[in-house]
């Protein structure tokens, strides 16, 4: 199964991709991820990613599709199937995410588009917190950890992310809609998108999308 999650920053990508995980095995990756691990893992490219990352900025198109590149080439894909979360952002990257899954022979299943009003995503981000090793995602107000600062599922600490703060809450929303929405309209056109609405509680969501990719095996 290979599968890409569009949607404005906290409307639900990683908790839907960790079900689909759960349940079809697919892998999700997530861009945003990989970029965190390199800044803390300090190489060049997380120090360069990081000046883009804390403003709520998009890390420029080259760097991160060389990225994408080397990451989905990993033979364990191939059998795992993946879930793509946070890439591709913009078209440019969907036109060279075309070219990679040409290349290797991947065919992509559904582009599944996230929906949800903005006063409502900007009201998940602002309490969330993640586990640092086996990124289980909580919220201060709607699912706080049993212990504070602790993961339940792993014991590891839990981290707030620096571009969670309002501002940079902010500058992530307007870039969805002015660059990332556009990459809606590409999947459209290829008739790949999955619309759902994620409005609702993360269960809602995932049987909208076990429905929606159902409809089209049939
Ligand atoms: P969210 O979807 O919640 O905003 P992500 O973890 O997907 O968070 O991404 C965090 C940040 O990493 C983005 O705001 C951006 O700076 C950078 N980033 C992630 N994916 C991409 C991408 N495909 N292209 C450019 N920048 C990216
Ligand atoms: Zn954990």
């Amino acid at each position: 199964m290979f599968l890409i999650l569009i949607g404005p920053p906290g409307v639900g990508k990683g908790t839907l991709g960790a079900a689909l995980e759960a349940k079809y095995g697919a892998l999700p990756i997530s861009s945003g991820a990989i970029f965190r691990a390199e800044i803390e893992a300090q190489t060049d490219l997380g120090r360069m990613a990081k000046r883009y990352i804390d403003h709520g900025e998009l890390v420029p198109n080259g760097v991160t599709i060389e990225m994408m590149n080397k990451r989905l080439r990993d033979p364990s894909i191939r059998k795992s199937g993946f879930v793509l979360d946070g890439f591709p952002r913009t078209v440019r990257q969907a036109e060279a995410l075309d070219e990679m899954l040409f290349d290797l022979s991947f065919g992509l299943d559904k582009a599944i588009s996230l929906e949800a009003p903005a006063d409502l995503i900007v009201g998940r981000l602002a309490g969330r917190i993640g586990c640092t090793r086996c990124g289980e995602i909580y919220h201060s107000v709607t699912k706080p950890p049993k212990r504070d600062g602790i993961c339940d599922r792993c014991n590891s600490p839990l981290f707030i992310r620096e571009d969670d703060k309002p501002e940079s809450i902010r500058e992530r929303i307007r870039v969805f809609w002015e660059t990332t929405a556009p990459v809606i309209d590409y999947y459209s056109k290829t008739g790949s998108l999955l619309k759902v609405d994620a409005s609702h509680d993360p269960a809602s969501t995932f049987h909208q999308v076990v429905a929606g990719l159902h409809l089209e095996s049939k």
